[in-house]
């Protein structure tokens, strides 16, 4: 609670609020895109209740309602964010679930002028529960169909966990049904979980290779819990054509100019990085150095759910943090679309939406 004010403080600080809540009201009706948010870690609290009471599964902190599971999802480490991760994995069981938290997901999304959405979902981690094939699918083809007409474009990248290699493959496969059942609806394949030296790429490779060549992304995460050899090995063995983070590539000034001069788009998840120790906390994040360096970033969420965190937080904050202007935040919004796996009629509507959104009073 703030002490009383100087003289005039009453007047000055509605001004404030004022101020705060136009920039607010900007950020939100720039169309935005939201290119790194998983779809398991999207899923709030009370809605991760109800799905929990749907099939009996108990969900850490349930004993004390929505507020306990809110507080379970502080993290402490990321094994902790994985066990929290795994638990919510275990709601999705029917098309309904998989159909509603997607739904839940693209109004949460539209409600903060986000216009597309690249949703990463770990299919295998479903799969090897017992959950078919046929009801992924349609749980998250009637999903997206729900998401497109509340006014969110969703793409699905089906993700990969980097210690199970031998998931890639069938990963593979159902992102090739998946986009033949969808009609397109699929931005690539993703990786995700430790990197490191336990889990070498060697498996991915190949995987990575054919899918780039049926025609999908590659959108694999990198750099996030090691260095810049970790963002490089996405780059030169598995064509990365966007990273998820990327940010520890600061570590190595070349390659922040090669990133930079190959425009090879980062996903960047401020608010992520902190919750999990990636960086100890806001100020000291590379995102100022990677702009001014000429990287091209996006801001997103990751794990809203648990992070506690929005696409319009993220954005208030950094600019809170690192002093931006009015133009930087449109330019961040745009930087999104341009980086976004869309056709380019549809790129450049948004675009001219996004700038012809007025500045802030
Ligand atoms: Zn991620």
């Amino acid at each position: 609670m703030p002490g009383p004010g100087p003289p005039g403080a009453d007047i000055l600080r509605p001004r404030h609020v004022l101020a705060e809540d136009s920039l607010r009201a900007f950020v939100t009706a720039l169309p935005k895109a939201e290119l790194h948010v998983h779809l398991e870690g999207s899923i709030p609290p009370e809605l991760a209740l109800r799905l929990a009471a749907r099939h009996g599964v108990r969900l850490p902190g349930d004993e004390a309602g929505a507020q306990g599971v809110r507080e379970a999802f502080r993290f402490v480490d990321f094994g902790r964010f994985i066990r929290v991760y795994l638990a919510l994995s275990r709601c999705l069981q029917t098309v309904d679930d998989l159909r509603d938290v997607v739904v839940a997901l693209a109004q949460r999304l539209r409600a903060q002028g986000v216009v597309h959405a690249e949703v990463t979902f770990t299919p295998m981690t479903h799969a090897v529960r017992g959950v078919s094939e046929e009801v992924i699918m349609e749980g998250l083809m009637q999903g997206r169909e729900l998401a497109a007409t509340i006014g969110v474009s969703i793409l699905y990248v089906l993700d990969i966990v980097r210690s199970y290699a031998d998931q890639a493959e069938p990963t593979l496969g159902f992102a090739l049904r998946l986009r033949q059942r969808l009609a397109g609806g699929v931005a690539g394949l993703g990786l995700a979980g430790p990197e490191g030296g336990d889990h070498p790429l060697g498996p991915m490779v190949d995987v990575f290779a054919r899918a780039r060549a049926a025609g999908l992304r590659s959108l694999p995460h990198a750099g996030e819990f090691l260095g810049a050899s970790s963002v490089r090995a996405a780059i030169d063995r598995l064509g990365a054509d966007r990273i998820g983070h990327g940010v520890r590539a600061i570590e190595e000034p070349s390659l922040i100019e090669e990133l930079a001069r190959r425009q090879i788009p980062l996903e960047v998840c401020p608010s992520s990085n902190v919750a999990l120790g990636v960086f100890p906390d806001l100020a000291r994040h590379p995102l100022p150095q990677l702009i001014a360096a000429g990287v091209a970033v996006s801001l997103a969420t990751d794990d809203p759910a648990l992070f506690g965190v929005d696409l319009v937080d993220e954005y208030l904050r950094c600019a809170s943090q690192f002093g931006w202007s009015v133009d930087r935040l449109r330019a961040l919004a745009q930087a999104s679309l341009r980086h976004a796996s869309v056709d380019e009629d549809t790129r450049r509507s948004w675009l001219a939406a996004a700038a012809a959104v007025p500045d802030p009073e």
